[in-house]
């Protein structure tokens, strides 16, 4: 690992994902200079696919928007916090109902640019391998694909088993390649102005066929794999063949459910609904909501064309399986992001026990923001746990889980006793959540 620039640099952050830029980020911002390590394009994950910074592997929605919702209240956080991942984000907003959804591209080679060129950024485009033994900081943000190498000299530093589950990506068509005479464009109960996706009606005969054509398609094969480690599937991201396995409606109450909507060329709601959401700002790219996937390549193309509307579809990337790893942050970390063991070592990003973009970005903020703190000789900054943010970092750092996964911003990991039910409950979480954030940024 080699450095254009000098030695006097006392911080250095692994990956530059969505994690390591949002903590690069806060530093630069506050005239910290700052060492930044990736190791793309010489030595690629399996998963991304390009040379930039902060790459969406998957998505290209990084969540709700709602004020009301656990994603939303999250993102409000970020803002308020000065965000660099939000304020790209934003800016390269693409239409998706009430979800954040951007211009992947776009997004990336804005934060690649702005850091890449930065004065304050000494660019290192190797592979680390271990983390830096000197006396500097060190943000670890390399994420759920990180590089076999590293993995191994985590793992011997830490000493404790690393933990590893498995995820899907879902796959892309050309806008152009959908068949629009069968196709509409709405969201479900009309939420959106515009009709923000694009949906593929199907009729009952068509739903039968296609999920039996989905169980019977070949699969990449897991069976190398330990049946625990199989089990480790994220629930959230699970592929649609293992949904469809579970039942023969559960397609049609999961990703596929019509509800909400109108077919206009029958003025009924459809039996099942492929819905397609707008994934660039130039709308030429679609991907099909929902539907991360293990099957073989030549077997999506097979089984996903038979989805009304897209007999003729041109598949731009087809979806695939990955490793994820993480590290057991309730044994290892504390609320700040810095090993119990050696507090000059940050976790953020996926690796750290997080699930989601914005999670990951979130992460990276706190890691970040901690570092200059102590840079700056002060006490490194714990959120109050009624926060959004609070509440994520307690959850990942709270030493009594049965069985750890990485975990996304939703209101169930709210602690402490709020003593209402259902929607009065929620409103009382953001407003408790809401005072708590003001009091500790004005305390700051
Ligand atoms: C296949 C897949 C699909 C996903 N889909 C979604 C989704 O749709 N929505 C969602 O919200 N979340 C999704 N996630 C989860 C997660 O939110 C993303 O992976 C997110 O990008 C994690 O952010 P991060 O910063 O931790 O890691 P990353 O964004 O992956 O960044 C880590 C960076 O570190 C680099 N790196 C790795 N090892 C080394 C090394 N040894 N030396 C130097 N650099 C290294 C990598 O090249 C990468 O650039 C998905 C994850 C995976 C694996």
């Amino acid at each position: 690992m080699t450095s254009r620039k000098n030695n006097t640099i006392g911080i250095t952050v692994l990956g530059a994902g969505l994690a390591g830029t949002e903590a690069v980020y806060q530093l630069i911002r506050r005239q910290i200079p700052v060492r930044l390590v990736e190791m793309r394009p010489k030595q690629n994950t399996g998963a991304h696919t390009t040379d930039q910074f902060a790459e969406l592997v998957c998505s290209n929605s990084v969540g709700s928007n709602l004020p009301d919702r656990a994603s939303g209240l999250l993102k409000e956080e970020l803002r308020l916090l000065g965000s660099y991942f939000m304020d790209v984000a934003y800016k390269y907003r693409v239409p998706a109902g009430n979800a954040l959804a951007v211009d992947r591209g776009a997004f990336s080679r804005e934060i690649t640019r702005y850091l890449r060129g930065h004065t304050l950024v000494d660019f290192v485009n190797d592979e680390a391998t271990e983390i830096p033994d000197d006396d500097g900081l060190v943000i670890v943000a390399t994420g759920p694909l990180t590089s076999p190498a590293l993995l191994q000299s985590i793992q011997k530093k830490l000493g404790v088993a690393q933990l590893e589950f498995f995820d899907a990506i879902a796959p892309l068509v050309a806008t152009d390649s959908i068949n629009k005479d069968i196709t509409f464009k709405a969201d479900r109960y009309g939420e959106g102005e515009k009709g923000d996706y694009i949906n593929c009606p199907m009729n009952k005969d068509q739903y039968l066929a296609f999920v039996d054509a989905l169980l019977k398609a070949e699969r990449i094969d897991l069976s190398k794999l330990e049946k625990a480690e199989r089990k480790k599937f994220f629930s959230a991201c699970q592929p649609v063949e293992i949904i469809a396995e579970s039942g023969i409606d559960s397609l049609r109450f999961g990703p596929m459910k019509p509800v909400g909507l109108v077919d206009p060329a029958t003025g009924q709601r459809p039996y099942a609904a492929v819905q397609l959401r707008q994934d660039n700002l130039l709308a030429s790219l679609y991907n099909l909501v929902g539907f991360q996937t293990n099957l073989k390549h030549t077997e999506q193309k097979r089984v996903f064309s038979m989805i009304p509307g897209l007999e003729k579809a041109e598949f731009v990337r087809l979806g695939q399986m990955h490793r994820n790893s993480y590290i057991n942050s309730p044994k290892l970390l504390t609320q700040t992001l810095q090993l119990k063991k050696d507090s000059r070592i940050f976790f953020a990003g996926q690796l750290c026990g997080v699930e989601g973009y914005t999670e990951s970005a979130a992460t990276g903020l706190v890691a970040g923001m901690n570092a200059v703190r102590i840079i700056q000789g002060k006490e490194p900054m714990v959120f109050p746990p009624q926060t959004m943010i609070g509440s994520l970092l307690n959850y990942i750092t709270y030493d009594g889980h049965k069985d750890f996964h990485p975990m996304n911003a939703n209101f169930g990991i709210f602690t402490g006793e709020v003593g209402l039910k259902g929607d009065l409950r929620k409103e009382q979480i953001i407003r408790q959540a809401r005072r708590q954030f003001r009091e500790f940024c004005d305390a700051l």
